[in-house]
């Protein structure tokens, strides 16, 4: 049984849909790739279901581990395993990255770590991550650059592990360090928890070292083409204009 099942899933924001009848099936420990270009609705999707609330889904459903959540708040999504990495990470002048992990981490019932336990933790973690553990002191996201956000993003994900992570990719270029951190972390996650991946990008250098089970391509809302890894350099070398012609079948 998929570990997220979605179904005719439509969904928009100010009165434009954005999401056009969106299926999708995710198996526990998996890693899918989602692509497609600028404006194709990716990032929608990945906070659709997440239940970011700018969102409004008009049909379908979302399953999660057996659940329907579709209606659920982010926090219970949060809470039954779903986790959402953001293309800009919030800053929070005032409050340390350390107290906001903390706070994230006694809301989860399955987290519970005394407040030594928890430093023990989190500092080994920032150490794996080869993090200055001065920046867990620091206020969350302010003044960090590309490569430092890519670290706590990953510090999330490796301190919450979830059963499934969506990692939403900037598509400005990440540098080198910043591809290392974020492989490294996805090793570590995937290794440790057994969780399934959801990476959305256009970025196919950073799934070089992922080991890919599936490729979805979206274009216009639509999810277009269904694939396995080989997806990956064909699209590097042909583009997504190939896939026209089945957009405007679906249109
Ligand atoms: P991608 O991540 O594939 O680049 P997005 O999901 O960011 O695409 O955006 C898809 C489309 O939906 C774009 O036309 C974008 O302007 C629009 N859109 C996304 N979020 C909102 C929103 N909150 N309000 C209005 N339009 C939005
Ligand atoms: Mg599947
Ligand atoms: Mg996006």
């Amino acid at each position: 049984e998929p570990l997220l099942s979605v179904r005719d899933l439509t969904a928009s924001a100010d009165d434009k849909t954005i999401l056009h009848g969106i299926d999708l099936a995710i198996d526990p420990g998996t890693c899918h790739v989602l692509m497609g270009p600028n404006g194709a609705g990716k990032s929608t999707l990945g906070h659709v279901l997440m239940g970011d609330p700018v969102y409004t889904v008009g049909s379908g459903t979302i399953e999660f581990a057996g659940e329907d959540v579709t209606d659920l708040s982010a926090d219970k999504r949060s809470l039954a395993g779903m986790f959402l990495s953001f293309q800009a990470p919030v800053e929070i002048p005032g409050v340390p990255l350390y107290s906001f992990l903390r706070t994230i981490c006694q809301k989860r019932p399955d987290l519970k770590m005394t407040a030594r336990q928890f430093r023990k933790h989190v500092t080994a973690l920032a150490e794996e991550l080869e993090m200055d553990p001065a920046y867990l002191t620091r206020d969350l996201g302010v003044g960090f650059s590309g490569g430092e956000k890519k670290k706590v993003e990953m510090l999330q994900l490796l301190l919450l592990e979830p059963k499934l992570a969506i990692l939403d990719e900037t598509d400005s270029g990440l540098d080198v360090d910043a591809l290392g951190v974020v492989s490294r972390g996805i090793a570590a996650y995937r290794e440790r928890t057994g969780g399934a991946l959801l990476v959305i990008t256009h970025n196919t250098r950073i799934l070089e070292r992922l080991d890919v089970d599936e490729t979805h391509v979206m274009v216009n809302g639509r999810i277009v083409a269904n694939g396995d890894a080989a997806l990956i350099p064909n699209i590097d070398a042909n583009g997504f204009e190939q896939f026209e012609e089945a957009v405007a079948v679906a249109e």
